[in-house]
């Protein structure tokens, strides 16, 4: 965990991809500062280590397995949720896939599938937790887009896509729902070690390439992420909103 305390204690949170990596760690972290997490995930296994991580640690959640590329399935499941807890204060978005192809091998399904999990799901995810957070008059709205928000990468035209659009989307929302207090970002991380980027490393010349680009020459861990994500889901983020805040270990500068 993250040398980083905020106080969270009463807040409801939401992590989609609460089952593995980056949301699994996000949903522990938000335990672990205090808030009711519930957890979003389309494996029930996966949330279930999850649940009981964050259960041997005193925290409190709830799991909701829902396939955030369904958006009848997000509206019943954000519905539950509510309806469980009364509010949710803090939403982060998480879940996402890719499939790695060159442009000229880029299949329909492949395209379909990254784009309705990683932009459409993490904008009808936000649209769900912005209906409560506007009547609420507050909310955080966290997604995780990517280094590739911003920046391409070979084999990767789908999934850049489906990451900009979550930057960009994530811009528009956090213009829409100013006046109502609910403040909505992107955290863009470079290539961090998780279940989603462990095949890939065991390409010595692809690990070779990222860490090169790396200014601080790392791979990333979870909790290179999870200090951001606590940082914006708090009040020290409270004139937050809109951005896209880079956890990439410098890739974009330079
Ligand atoms: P991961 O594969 O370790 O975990 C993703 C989780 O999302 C899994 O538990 C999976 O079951 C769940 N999921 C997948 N499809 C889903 C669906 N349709 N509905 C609900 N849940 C679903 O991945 P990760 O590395 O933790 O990545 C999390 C997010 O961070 C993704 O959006 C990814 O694009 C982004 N990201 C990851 C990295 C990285 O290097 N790991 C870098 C930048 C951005």
């Amino acid at each position: 965990m993250p040398n980083f305390k905020v106080d969270l204690s009463g807040q409801v949170a939401v992590v989609t991809g609460a089952g593995n990596g980056i949301g699994k760690a996000c949903a522990i972290a938000l335990a672990d500062s205090g808030a009711q997490v519930a957890l979003i995930d389309i494996s029930q296994a996966a949330m279930e280590q999850t649940q009981a991580e964050i259960t041997s640690r005193g925290g409190s959640c709830t799991a909701y397995l829902c396939d955030v590329s369904n958006v009848a399935a997000i509206n019943e499941t954000y519905q539950a949720i509510v309806d469980y807890y009364g509010r949710i204060d803090i939403a982060v978005n998480s879940a996402g896939i890719n499939i790695q192809q060159r442009g000229e091998e880029v299949t329909e399904e492949a395209w379909d599938r990254i784009m309705g999990i990683n932009a459409k799901g993490a904008f009808f995810c936000s649209q769900a937790a912005g209906r409560i957070m506007i009547k609420q008059r507050k909310g955080k709205i966290i997604n995780i887009g990517s280094a590739m928000s911003v920046v391409g990468y070979v084999k990767r035209s789908a999934y850049c896509a489906s990451k900009g659009a979550v930057a960009q989307f994530t811009k528009v929302l956090a213009g829409e729902w100013a006046p109502y207090n609910v403040t909505v970002n992107t955290v863009a991380p470079t290539f961090i070690n998780t279940p989603f980027t462990e095949p890939m490393f065991k390409d010595a010349e692809f690990k070779a390439d990222v860490e090169r680009r790396i200014l601080l020459n790392r791979i990333g861990e979870v909790d290179d992420v999870t200090g951001t994500v606590l940082y914006l889901a708090s009040d020290a983020s409270d004139f937050v909103t809109g951005s896209i805040v880079m956890v990439d270990g410098g890739w974009t500068a330079w």
